[in-house]
């Protein structure tokens, strides 16, 4: 459920902190208002946004 790649399959952004990821996924539902879930992902070990269980 959690990925490293964008449905393009391209590498999403990656946020050191979980508390940057949190920000930008804030700043995201300002602009776009697409509510997104931060997770931890098991290949880079970076925190990444994506949108909550969508399949
Ligand atoms: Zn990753």
């Amino acid at each position: 459920m959690t990925s490293h790649f964008t449905k393009e399959g391209t590498p999403k952004k990656g946020y050191r902190t979980e508390a940057k990821a949190k920000q930008a996924a804030q700043v995201s539902w300002v602009i776009n208002g697409a509510e997104l879930q931060t997770y931890r992902c098991d290949f880079c070990h970076l925190w990444h946004m994506g949108k909550p269980f969508s399949r």
